[in-house]
C-alpha cells in the first residue's frame, strides 16, 4: 500500500486549495523510527493567509441554513466511511495504535461528524416573557466566528471530528493545527472534507512549528475562539495568550484519574474493564486510569485477576494481526514512563509484570514499553501525581471511603474517575465526593458522542460531545425588542 512510502508528501489546505512550503517536517513511524512522509512547515505569512481566508468565508458560511451545512458534514462522514480501511491503516502507521483500535477510531470519527450534522439543526434560541407590554425579549445563538483548533496525537482522527464537526455545524470557520507527530491522518480527513466542495476558506489546515502557529492564531484578534486538547502546560499558556483579545477558550487537558474498587465490586468485571481502559492506545488516553485504589480486603484478589490479563497482552507494531499494544508515540514518552517506574521502584513499588522498555527483535528502533503492573504504590511516588500516559497500571490500597476520596481528590487534575461497587448508597456518596468532570460507575467507557466530556480544575474548561460541544462554538445575542 502506497502509504508506507517514505516520500509521501501531504499538502496543507488553505482557502480551499492545497498549500505547501519550502520547508517540510518529517513524520515518523513510532514502531520503526522510519520516516513515512512529510508535511509542510508553514511560515507565519501562510498561517495568516489561513486566518484571512477563514475570516472572509465566515459571513456566508454563518448565514447558510443549518440544513445545508449539515449536508456537507454528512457527505464528509460518508467519504470517511467509504475509505475506512485506508484511513485506519494510515492512522495506525503514523500513531502506532493497533489496526483494530484505528478502525474503531475512524468509525467513531464518522459517527461524531454525523451527530453534529444533525445537532447543528437544533441550535435553538429562546423567547423570554417580557416585563413590559409591546416588548419581546429574544435570545439568538450565533456562531462565534473564526476558530483555531489544536489537536493532540493520541486520537488524531477523533479529536479532529470532535472539534471541526461542531464548529462547522455551528456556523464557524476553522483553522486546524494537528499534532506534529500525527498530521497525516488529519490531512487525509481534510482531503475528504475538501472533496465535498465546501466553500473556500471555511476549513483550513496548517502544519508546522507549534509555537509559531500558536502565536499567529493567538495574537490575531479575528480568531474569536481557541479549542485545544493537549497538555495542561500548553493549555495554560494558550489561556494566557487568549487573554490579549479575550478569546473564548475550550481546553481538554491532562488527568490523573483514579479507579476505586470496593470489596463489594464485581472483581472480574472490574479487572477486565480497568485493563481495557489502562492499556488502550498504549495508555495514551487522557481519561486513562492513572491509579487503581484497591480496598485492602480485595487487593490480592484484584491483582490475581489483573495480572494474567496484563501478561497476555500482545505488544507489536499496529499492523501485526492480534496486536493489543503498539509503541508509544516518541522517545520522550518512553523516557517519561521509564523515569516514573524507576522512581516508584526506588520508593518500594513491586513490578509484577513488565517494568522495562522492549528492545528485542522487532522492537529495537521503535518506542515500545512492556505492559506493566506495579503493586505497593504509595502516595509519595511521582507516578501518583504525574499523568503516566503509558502502559503502566499501578495498584494502591485503602481502608476507608473517606481516606480514598481524600487521596483521589488530592491532585490539581479533575478529569475522570471510576468507581466499582454494588452499594447504591455508596455510589451516591462517591459521585458527590469525587472532584472530576466525568465519572464512570461500574464501567470505564466515557467518550460517547452524545455526552459532554470535559474536565474541572486544571484538567480544563468547556465540554466536547453532546449539545454542550456545539454550544462551545456559539455565543448568545440577547435583544430587548419594543414594538412601537
Ligand atoms: P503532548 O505532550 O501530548 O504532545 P502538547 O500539549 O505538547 O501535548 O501538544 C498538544 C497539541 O498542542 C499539539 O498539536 C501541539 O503541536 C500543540 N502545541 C504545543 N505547543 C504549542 C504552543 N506553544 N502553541 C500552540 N500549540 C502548541
Amino acid at each position: 500500500m502506497s502509504i508506507t512510502r517514505t516520500d509521501q508528501y501531504f499538502f496543507n489546505w488553505i482557502n480551499g486549495g492545497q498549500a505547501e512550503s519550502e520547508k517540510a517536517m518529517p513524520v515518523l513511524n513510532p514502531a520503526t523510527g522510519e520516516m513515512i512522509g512529510r508535511v509542510p512547515d508553514l511560515d507565519e505569512a501562510s498561517v495568516r493567509n489561513a486566518v484571512d481566508s477563514a475570516y472572509r468565508a465566515f459571513p456566508s458560511w454563518a448565514a447558510l441554513p443549518a440544513r445545508e451545512r449539515s449536508r456537507y458534514l454528512n457527505d464528509w462522514a460518508q467519504r470517511i466511511e467509504q475509505d475506512r480501511e485506508q484511513l485506519a491503516r494510515l492512522l495506525s502507521l503514523e500513531q502506532g495504535k493497533p489496526l483494530r483500535e484505528a478502525l474503531g477510531e475512524i468509525a467513531g470519527t464518522a459517527d461524531i461528524i454525523r451527530w453534529y450534522a444533525e445537532e447543528g439543526k437544533r441550535a435553538y434560541g429562546e423567547i423570554i416573557p417580557a416585563s413590559n407590554a409591546g416588548q419581546q425579549l429574544l435570545v439568538y445563538r450565533e456562531p462565534v466566528g473564526v476558530v483555531g483548533l489544536i489537536t493532540p496525537m493520541n486520537f488524531p482522527a477523533a479529536t479532529v471530528a470532535r472539534k471541526v464537526a461542531p464548529a462547522l455545524a455551528a456556523g464557524c470557520t476553522v483553522i486546524l493545527k494537528p499534532a506534529e507527530s500525527t498530521p497525516m491522518i488529519a490531512l487525509a480527513l481534510f482531503r475528504r472534507l475538501m472533496e465535498t466542495e465546501l466553500p473556500a476558506g471555511v476549513a483550513n489546515l496548517v502544519t508546522g512549528d507549534a509555537s509559531v502557529i500558536g502565536q499567529c492564531l493567538m495574537s490575531d484578534a479575528r480568531v474569536r475562539k481557541i479549542s485545544f486538547t493537549g497538555s495542561t502546560k500548553v493549555g495554560k499558556r494558550l489561556m494566557e495568550q487568549a487573554a490579549q483579545s479575550v478569546k473564548k477558550v475550550s481546553l481538554e487537558l491532562g488527568g490523573n484519574s483514579p479507579a476505586i474498587v470496593f470489596p463489594d465490586a464485581d472483581l472480574d468485571k472490574a479487572a477486565a474493564d480497568l485493563a481495557a481502559n489502562k492499556f488502550e492506545n498504549c495508555g495514551q488516553v487522557c481519561n486513562g486510569i492513572n491509579l487503581i485504589y484497591a480496598h485492602e480486603d480485595i487487593r490480592d484478589a484484584l491483582i490475581a485477576k489483573l495480572l494474567p490479563i496484563v501478561q497476555a497482552l500482545k505488544v507489536a507494531p499496529g499492523d501485526v494481526p492480534g496486536a493489543d499494544i503498539g509503541p508509544l508515540i516518541n522517545e520522550r514518552a518512553v523516557e517519561k514512563v521509564e523515569r516514573l517506574v524507576r522512581d516508584a521502584v526506588a520508593k518500594g513499588a513491586n513490578i509484577l509484570a513488565g517494568g522495562e522498555r522492549l528492545t528485542g527483535d522487532g522492537f529495537a528502533a521503535g518506542y515500545f514499553y512492556a505492559p506493566t503492573l506495579l503493586s505497593n504504590v504509595k502516595r509519595d511516588m511521582s507516578i501518583t501525581h504525574e499523568e503516566i500516559f503509558g502502559p503502566v497500571a499501578t495498584v494502591l490500597t485503602f481502608k476507608t471511603e473517606e481516606e480514598v476520596l481524600a487521596n483521589a481528590n488530592d491532585t490539581a487534575y479533575g478529569l475522570a474517575s471510576y468507581v466499582y461497587t454494588s452499594d447504591f448508597t455508596r455510589i451516591h456518596r462517591i459521585i458527590q465526593g469525587l472532584q472530576t468532570g466525568n465519572i464512570g460507575v461500574n464501567g470505564t467507557s466515557l467518550a460517547y458522542t452524545q455526552a459532554p466530556f470535559g474536565g474541572i480544575k486544571e484538567s480544563g474548561i468547556g465540554r466536547e460531545g453532546g449539545r454542550q460541544g456545539l454550544e462551545e462554538f456559539m455565543s448568545l445575542k440577547y435583544v430587548a425588542l419594543t414594538t412601537v
